[in-house]
């Protein structure tokens, strides 16, 4: 009767949203006394949404209303001044990431259309930075002459200032106060630099799922401790814990993606049987380490390849609900 009702117990997973891997897995489900949550994409509905753009350049108190001048075609590296620019550049750059920051400062930029003074832009060399940014050498294409295209090549970065600055690049003043603004608001924000200094700040949110707060309930009534995690700032993560139910003394933020694993590691050394529930490639590491590994089906091939349980549908409330059947399925057993 034994294997029976294991299998029993991972079909009726299956009709649940629950993918597990194999009858074994029931019992670490059993086990669980804490479930770590990531934020982006698990406890919120990973797509964020641009609220802001702001520039150094654009909202200088002014003393007087100034005509609007036209735009000059100029070689000069601080061209870059205006918001509509720092979105433009930021979403050239992150049109080529798959980062949920990326997908919504692409999308902004293409809802902002390509004013028709300015002809598209043509990015190379683009590398991600996992938990730090993006960066890329963009330029205006059909630049004409091959001289003039070199000198219209700016270096754009897009992402957290403390990586900005271990990049080498200055962060003036306000910049850091634009973004601590609105991190303290709620909001995720990242700084845009071209050519070795930061002059943009981009503000994006990112809601909880309307399934987050009923499941992390759920949870704590089967009697496990939920935390957050993210590599967002304090003020983002906080936000997202607070439309949950976590406590701000159970968030964990700005983790970077390499330190996620050691967030659980710590968890296990004291004693507790930790889950783990993430969606992004930033995830998979803390996942393999958790004693159950739980990703969203929403998530990357990544994080589900390092899990044990797949939430099919990418609701939280599936966490809570391959718990409450590893108890029921292995009590039948016993
Ligand atoms: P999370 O744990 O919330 O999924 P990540 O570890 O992926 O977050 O990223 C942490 C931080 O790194 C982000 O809040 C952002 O500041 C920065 N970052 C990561 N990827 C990008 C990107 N493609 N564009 C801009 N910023 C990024
Ligand atoms: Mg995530």
């Amino acid at each position: 009767a034994t294997p029976t009702a294991i299998l029993v117990g991972t079909g009726r997973g299956a009709q649940l949203g629950v993918l597990i891997r194999g009858p074994e897995i029931l019992e670490s489900t059993r086990r669980v006394d804490t479930v770590v949550l990531d934020k982006t994409g698990t406890v919120t509905e990973g797509r964020m949404r641009v609220v802001d753009v702001w520039s150094t350049g654009t909202r200088q108190p002014q003393a007087e209303p100034v005509e609007p001048v036209e735009p000059v075609e100029t070689d000069d590296a601080n061209h870059l001044t205006d918001a509509p620019d720092v979105l433009r550049y930021a979403a050239a750059v992150e049109s080529l990431s798959e980062h949920p920051i990326a997908s919504a400062i692409a999308a902004a930029g293409r809802a902002g259309g390509e004013p028709d003074t300015e002809t598209p832009l043509e990015v190379t060399g683009f590398i991600a930075h996992p938990g730090g940014g993006v960066e890329g050498l963009v330029r205006r294409a059909h630049s004409g002459l091959a001289l003039g295209g070199a000198l219209n090549t700016r270096r754009v970065l897009v992402g957290r200032v403390d990586w900005l600055t271990e990049q080498g690049i200055t962060v003036p003043e306000e910049v850091r106060t634009a973004v601590g603004q609105q991190e303290r608001a709620g909001a995720t924000a990242v700084a845009v630099a071209w050519n070795g200094a930061a002059g943009g700040v981009i503000a994006l949110r990112d809601p909880a799922k309307p399934t987050s707060a009923p499941a992390v309930a759920e949870l704590r009534e089967l009697g496990l401790r939920p935390y957050l995690l993210t590599g967002d700032s304090e003020g983002a993560a906080r936000v997202a814990a607070q439309a949950v139910g976590i406590p701000d003394a159970d968030v964990f933020a700005r983790v970077l993606p390499a330190d996620k694993a050691a967030v659980v590691a710590r968890l296990q050394a004291e004693g507790r049987t930790v889950a783990m529930v993430g969606d992004g490639v930033n995830d998979a590491a803390a996942l393999a380490t958790a004693d159950l590994g739980l990703a969203m089906g929403t998530g990357t091939d990544v994080a589900i390849e390092a899990s044990d349980i797949t939430l099919v549908r990418g609701d939280l409330r599936a966490a809570a609900s391959a718990v409450r059947l590893s108890r029921k399925t292995l009590r039948v057993i016993k």
